[in-house]
């Protein structure tokens, strides 16, 4: 497996530095002790966002690797994943927190690096089979990539990639992945 920040390719140097420079980390949110990466300036920059979206989709693949749908997480993994899609040219699937959906497919509860929470599939969205590409803004103990992705492999279908601005290494998410390919732009 690549290390994070090394898996987009030489011409996307730009684009990383440009990301780079607009990451803002916040001490002691939401609880003390707690260091807080913020994307805000990140994504209400143009070409921090359109930098933002061209990285996460070239982790998507391309041809019978393409994915057929974006599964982007609550909440920031909600503006990434659309972006991202759009820019696939596919669908996006939302991932909630519990209580917001009408009509749940499955749950799936889990630790957060700061408190626990549940996250809720949509019902007859995902299909079986289908290629998924899982969105969201941090990388920090993997507990809610882990959730999202056992909720779309419980739907049937198959976690292609997951994808994210950030990976927080000494927080060890990418072991809780197992096998799961996963590509993160950039480590602090
Ligand atoms: P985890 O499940 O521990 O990998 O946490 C990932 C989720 O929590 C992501 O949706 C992030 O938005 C959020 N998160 C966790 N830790 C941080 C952090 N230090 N800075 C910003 N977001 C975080």
């Amino acid at each position: 497996m690549k290390a994070p920040g090394t898996d987009t390719g030489t011409d996307s140097g730009t684009d990383l530095g440009v990301v780079a420079g607009l990451l803002r980390d916040v001490p002691d949110f939401p609880t003390p002790g707690i260091r807080f990466w913020d994307l805000s300036a990140l994504l209400a920059d143009g070409a921090g966002l359109a930098a933002t979206t061209r990285l996460l989709a070239a982790s998507a693949g391309a041809g019978e690797h393409a994915v057929d749908v974006v599964v982007g997480i609550e909440a920031r993994g909600f503006l990434l994943g659309a972006a991202v899609a759009h820019a696939l040219g596919v669908g996006v699937v939302a991932v909630r927190k519990q209580g917001k959906l009408p009509v749940v497919a499955a749950r799936r509860s889990y630790e957060l690096e700061y408190g626990s929470a549940t996250l809720e599939l949509p019902a007859d969205v995902l299909r079986p089979g289908e290629r998924a590409l899982l969105v969201d803004d941090v990388l920090a103990t993997g507990g809610t990539a882990a959730a999202a992705s056992e909720l779309v492999e419980g739907a049937g279908a198959e976690v292609a990639a997951i994808s994210m601005v950030l990976e927080l290494p000494a927080l060890g998410g990418r072991a809780r992945l197992g096998d799961r390919p996963v590509h993160t732009l950039l480590a602090r």
